[in-house]
């Protein structure tokens, strides 16, 4: 059957943009190997972080305010809560890259932003401890988005506005053309127009027509602990991001009293995205309680730890662009662990180049020129 869109990949990304694109009129089939949200991905594990102070570069600011935009109208379309602002905390070296970048992003783009000592933060949050060399940039309107319902939640949208959502349907083969086939175990399907939002298989299927990506799917660990309520909950505790001199961490408050949630940021081992993760081990349930040991003392035992993939690209930025020498497939890859925040985002902008050529969005630091 010949679609006007297929997306291959209905989750984080893919299923925003083929809410959009229903919603613009047009005939689009969602295609995914299993049935979204699950937890064989990047999207699983109950909450995501979204900052706009951003540390990873001030470019990314208009990005994500656009984003949390488009979250609030998504809350009122399903008339659901999906953003907890519970604030973010950064928390690093006065002149480590994140620290600078959210005092910039903050700066240039006049977002409220509270900056401590460590002394200061650990009175403010008694649960917290910080050596001295530490600053705690506060942003208050940041907080946590509730990642499956957030997808559930457009998967519901682009069905009602017409999408057709076919899942356990893994693609085998692209072959690229004014006219697009994708092969699946199952069926052969046409396309005027392909989006490739195929997150930690974005490589391996874009392989199928002989292009070649820099993003390499990596095993991540992340991990529950017991709380005390009075210090962690999410009405006093915000999440967090920690920049230490040689790693990474980042965490959530207790959220309706789960506990607090903690995963490294930095490393992870390189994976084929088609075997079974090696599952949560003492290694790294050491290195977790090593790090909560030291930054929330009085946290309680390991409740349970679990594993999801990220998609790294080298420089760690996004790849959102065509492909070369094909203005009818878009690729949106390589989010490297920081990108569900922007997927709502992402789906306008995906929707704004195939039907627009354009997007209203500067797409120029996502572009796959760069790898050249
Ligand atoms: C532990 C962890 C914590 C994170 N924390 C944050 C955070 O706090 N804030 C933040 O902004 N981001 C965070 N991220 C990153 C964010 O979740 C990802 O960047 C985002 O989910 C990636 O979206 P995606 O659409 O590329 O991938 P996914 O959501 O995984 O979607 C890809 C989809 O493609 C499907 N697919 C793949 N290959 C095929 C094929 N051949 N045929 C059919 N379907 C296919 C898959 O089944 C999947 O459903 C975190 C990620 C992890 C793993």
């Amino acid at each position: 059957m010949l679609y006007d869109v297929v997306i291959v990949g209905a989750g984080s990304m893919g299923m925003a943009a083929g809410y959009y694109l229903s919603k613009a009129g047009k005939k689009v089939l969602l295609l995914d190997a299993f049935n979204p949200p699950h937890e064989e991905g990047s999207h699983h594990g109950d909450t995501r972080i979204i900052r706009f102070a951003y540390g990873e570069g001030t470019s990314y600011v208009p990005f994500v305010k656009r984003a949390g935009e488009l979250w609030q109208a998504l809350e009122r379309l399903v008339d659901e809560r999906l953003f907890l602002q519970t604030g973010v905390v950064n928390i690093g070296e006065p002149t480590s890259s994140s620290i600078q970048n959210v005092k910039a992003s903050a700066q240039l783009y006049d977002l409220a932003l509270d900056c401590y000592s460590a002394e200061e933060a650990m009175n403010k949050w008694p649960g917290l401890a910080l050596p001295a060399n530490l600053v705690a940039c506060f942003e208050p309107t940041a907080g946590v988005l509730r990642v499956e319902a957030c997808i559930q939640a457009y998967k519901k949208l682009a069905l009602a506005a017409g999408a057709t959502l076919q899942t356990n349907d893994k693609v085998l083969a692209i072959q690229a053309g004014d006219i697009v086939h994708i092969q699946t175990a199952n069926t052969a399907y046409q396309a005027k127009q392909l989006i490739v939002t195929a997150g930690a298989w974005a490589t391996e299927l874009l392989a199928t027509m002989n292009i070649t990506i820099p993003v390499t799917p990596t095993r991540k660990t992340f991990a529950w602990f017991e709380a005390d309520e009075q210090l962690y909950r999410d009405a006093v505790f915000p999440a967090y991001g920690i920049e230490l001199a040689d790693s990474f961490y980042y965490g959530f408050p207790s959220i309706d009293g789960v506990g607090l949630k903690l995963g490294r940021h930095d490393g992870g081992e390189a994976v084929d995205p088609n075997e079974p993760l090696r599952p949560f081990d003492d290694e790294d349930r050491e290195d977790l309680q090593q790090f909560i040991q030291q930054f929330m003392p009085q946290h309680g035992a390991l409740k349970y730890g679990k594993t999801c993939k990220y998609s790294m690209t080298p420089d760690e930025d996004f790849i959102i662009d065509f492909l070369p020498n094909h203005c009818n497939i878009v690729i949106a890859a390589g989010f490297s662990g920081h990108g569900f925040k922007f997927s709502s985002a992402v789906g306008e902008v995906l929707s704004e180049l195939l039907l627009d050529g354009t997007s209203k969005q500067d797409l120029t630091p996502f572009k796959l020129s760069r790898f050249r």
